[in-house]
């Protein structure tokens, strides 16, 4: 904790513990208990105020950051009474986060006081010091806080702001001009919060899901088909491309093509085709469920990897165990989700496919 570097004297006045004279001859009383105080201005110690006959009770330790943060509040006042509150540009980074998005955009605006601020030096730590209309139609109120303290709690229908400072170290104490300084020079504005008033960061957010569609899309596309023979079949179809499911009209289960290089396959889906490399190739594709009839209806889908047209050396232990699970007897990948399967070969595909029948990716 941080010694006592002001008092206040025999008329209230705050006064630094350069500016008294020595001992009990400083005529100044604690801010807190209101006891009287000797001014200790020592070789050996930083200059200090303690009580008289060491007489420290532990409520008089808040007794020096209680100072300074009244310190701080005459700052900010002589600044405002200057060149206006020193408010910076309100800034709020609006993000979205998911499987395969990763998108934000930094909205930002000015917000400017509006008439005259009300002040309440004396309030007490969890209550605004400053209270003033701005110009974006909301009420803002500033916290004077102690680096160290906690922020307000978060009042949602106005907009909030605290002027903080780090502790000085203690030779800067001593005399008002030392801590006039580094509150200049340290002690600063911050915006905690803004309400949308004028809808910026609604738009920010409609602009960020249209554009997270959009890349969910496209990822999709690719996934799905990207070039060849099998973009042809998809663009001769006018409905939207299915993504793994059959077509339109599904082919009867028992009388749908089963093809041998994907092990377990869905009836009537589309296989995607990835080479890595010129002897690694993968079919991604939907399992067939076993159980309710309707695998289309299912809310589970599991996906598999095949090693395409047939094993390679190595095949189990190809794909990060993060992606999918090798079952050697079946022969296949089994996948942990569509998603990460479709991330981890598309982004180290050299050439991906898309088509109903694995065939035709013999070759490519
Ligand atoms: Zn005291």
């Amino acid at each position: 904790m941080t010694p006592l570097f002001s008092a206040l004297n025999a008329s209230g006045a705050l006064r630094f513990i350069s500016e008294v004279a020595r001992g009990s001859g400083c005529g100044c009383s604690c801010p807190v208990c209101g006891s009287p105080l000797v001014a200790r201005q020592g070789a050996a110690n930083e200059w200090h105020f303690a009580h008289e006959a060491s007489q420290e009770r532990p409520e008089c330790e808040t007794a020096s950051a209680s100072m300074l943060r009244r310190l701080m509040i005459e700052h900010l006042r002589a600044r405002e009474g200057t060149g206006g509150l020193p408010l910076p540009p309100y800034r709020q980074r609006v993000s979205i986060v998911r499987t395969l998005i990763n998108v934000h955009e930094d909205v930002q605006w000015r917000a400017r006081p509006m008439g005259h601020a009300q002040w309440q030096p004396l309030a007490p730590a969890h209550e605004p010091v400053v209270r003033v209309r701005l110009d974006t139609g909301v009420e803002l109120h500033i916290h004077v806080v102690l680096d160290a303290s906690a922020p307000p709690p978060p009042e949602a229908a106005v907009a909030q702001a605290v002027f903080r400072c780090p502790l000085p170290p203690p030779g800067v104490l001593r005399d008002r001009g030392s801590v006039d300084r580094h509150l200049a020079q340290h002690a600063e504005l911050v915006w905690l919060h803004h309400p949308d008033t004028m809808g910026l960061i609604a738009a920010a957010q409609a602009r960020l899901e249209s554009r997270s569609r959009q890349i969910y899309r496209n990822w999709l596309n690719m996934a799905h088909a990207a070039g060849g023979p099998a973009t042809v079949d998809e663009a001769e179809d006018s409905r939207p491309a299915p993504l793994f499911y059959g077509p339109a009209t599904p082919i009867l289960p028992e009388s749908a093509p089963r093809y041998d290089c994907a092990p377990g396959h869905a009836p009537n889906i589309s296989f995607t085709f990835y080479r890595l490399s010129e002897t690694e190739a993968w079919l991604l594709y939907l399992l067939e469920r076993k159980g309710p009839a309707d695998w289309r209806a299912a809310s589970e889908k599991l996906y598999a990897l095949a090693p395409y047209p047939a094993r390679f050396a190595g095949w189990e232990d190809a794909v990060p165990t993060s992606v999918g699970v090798a079952d050697r007897v079946a022969g296949i990948v089994r996948c942990r989700g569509f998603l990460d399967a479709v991330t981890y070969l598309s982004r180290r595909s050299q050439l991906t496919r898309s088509g109903r029948d694995p065939s035709v990716f013999l070759g490519a």
